[in-house]
């Protein structure tokens, strides 16, 4: 997963997007990057770390121009390094040109050994960079049209912001997989992954961009060209599950309205006498408040969490149990004790996380402790842009749901089904892609590669790929 946000035409285009970045930093937090650009050059500046630590008055001062685009990553493709981390800038036809991409595209690896075969010098491992040989290898004089013709090849989840001297360009999928909307401000236009970032900004939300659809803003100017038909949508539904900001509108739909009902819809399908609905913070807080006003359960904040927590800390000497989870989340004794507890999970994806959990409220005094997640079993990997791991990882392809409620230690556990996960969403027919659910990909390897053999080989460089970064 990533994040990323762009603006146009506006006097302080690289501070508006570092607080657009900002509001998407739990999108990506590896590294993050931001490229701006006048009628003279495309200014980049972008390191590992977090938005917060990464800019400051100097480097923002550098990225000079009234242009902006911006990324936080979250590495799904290619490792987490310095070089991977995006915008990726290059020279071409075109003048400098950066790029920023949310997504995965499943047929990278076929064309970057077609492209370095054919003598193309690559700079990073990401799947991205290709994006980009092949838009350097369009004999198009428009950038739009040689935009158009690359994205006709490349194949997967790809939602992207490009920034030349004079424009910035948005593009995505013909599935939709990854969300991208386009706001206003002043009478410019911005781009980004979720609306929470117009917010910050005091931009409007306008629309999503369509899926196949590239915009191109010059000035003030928006121009739209449908450059890939899109028949049927696959948008992520784990967007609205766990990734998204429950204040965002993603895919035209605010996310807490469709976390609500996911809650409704599971007090409906997995009902329980207990005393006490405790959301797993952050992500279950908006279905546990749905759960509790169907099932008429109070709801308790019984698990805090500390919002301070970077990606590594030090330990003790003396190793303290559990102490990944415990750092993060605190159980409220006081609320759980002699209490019949609802725990509230998104996912439930190794199963590691929430078995420490539920050891975590029993050891805080609650008598029972009942699992609900709100969204399927995962039992697929996704090969899309969001990073789960292998199936042999992902407990609910290997375990019954009674192994995995004995394997976690809860009294119970239920999942969304599928149809109410749909209906939450308010999902129209063929518009989501629920692959991680139903292995039923979209987009297959086998549809874009022939030979059987092939695509299999494809698949694995995938699955070896996703190995390394994991
Ligand atoms: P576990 O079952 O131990 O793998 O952990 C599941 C928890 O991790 C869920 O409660 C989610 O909040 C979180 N989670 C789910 N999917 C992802 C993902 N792709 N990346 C990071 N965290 C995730």
């Amino acid at each position: 997963m990533c994040g990323i946000f762009g603006i146009a035409n506006q006097a302080e285009a690289s501070r508006l997007t570092y607080l657009g970045l900002y509001a998407l930093q739990h999108r990506g937090q590896e590294s993050t990057g931001i490229a701006s650009s006048d009628d003279e050059q495309v200014y980049l500046h972008k390191s590992m770390g977090h938005v917060a630590d990464v800019y400051d008055e100097d480097t923002l001062a550098k990225l000079k121009g009234m242009n902006a685009i911006g990324h936080t990553r979250y590495s799904t493709a290619g490792d987490s390094s310095e070089n991977n981390a995006q915008p990726l800038m290059v020279t071409m036809r075109y003048g400098p040109v950066a790029l920023c991409h949310n997504g995965n595209l499943i047929n990278a690896v076929g064309l970057r050994r077609d492209l370095e075969a054919q003598g193309a010098l690559f700079q990073s491992t990401s799947d991205s960079e290709v994006i980009l040989h092949l838009l350097a290898r369009s004999q198009e004089s428009d950038i739009v049209e040689a935009l158009r013709e690359t994205v006709r090849q490349i194949q997967g989840a790809f939602s992207i912001l490009l920034i030349t001297k004079d424009a910035v360009i948005g593009a995505r999928d013909a599935n939709g997989f990854r969300p991208l909307c386009i706001g206003r401000l002043n009478g410019s236009y911005a781009f980004a992954s979720e609306s929470c970032a117009f917010d910050l900004i005091d931009a409007t939300y306008e629309r999503e961009v369509e899926p196949g659809e590239i915009v191109l803003i010059r000035g003030n100017n928006l121009r739209s060209v449908h450059a890939l038909p899109s028949t049927k949508t696959s948008k992520c539904i784990f967007e609205h599950v766990y990734f998204s900001r429950p204040d965002s509108i993603v895919f035209g739909r605010t996310v807490q309205a469709s976390r609500d009902q996911m809650g409704r819809l599971l007090a409906k399908e997995n009902p329980v006498d207990a005393d006490l609905v405790v959301p797993v913070p952050d992500s279950g807080v908006a279905a546990a408040i749905g759960y509790s006003a169907e099932s008429g359960i109070p709801f308790a904040f019984g698990l805090i969490r500390n919002h301070y927590v970077g990606r590594t800390f030090i330990e003790p000497r003396k190793a303290i149990r559990h102490f990944g989870v415990k750092v993060k989340l605190n159980p409220v004794r006081d609320l759980l004790k002699g209490k019949r507890v609802i725990l509230i999970d998104d996912s439930l994806v190794r199963g590691t996380t929430s078995r420490k959990i539920v050891k975590m409220v029993r050891a805080a005094g609650a008598t029972e402790v009942h699992m609900r997640i709100t969204c399927p079993p995962t039992t697929w990997p996704c090969y899309y842009g969001v990073d789960t791991p292998t199936r042999k990882e992902l407990i609910a392809s290997t375990h019954t749901l009674d192994e995995i409620c004995t394997r976690i230690e809860a009294d119970s556990l239920g999942y969304l089904s599928l149809q109410g996960l749909l209906q939450a969403v308010k999902a129209k027919p063929n518009e989501f892609c629920s692959a991680c659910y139903t292995g039923k990909y979209p987009l297959e390897f086998a549809d874009i590669i022939p030979d059987a053999k092939e695509a299999e080989r494809q698949l694995d460089l995938w699955e070896e790929s996703l190995k390394k970064t994991s």
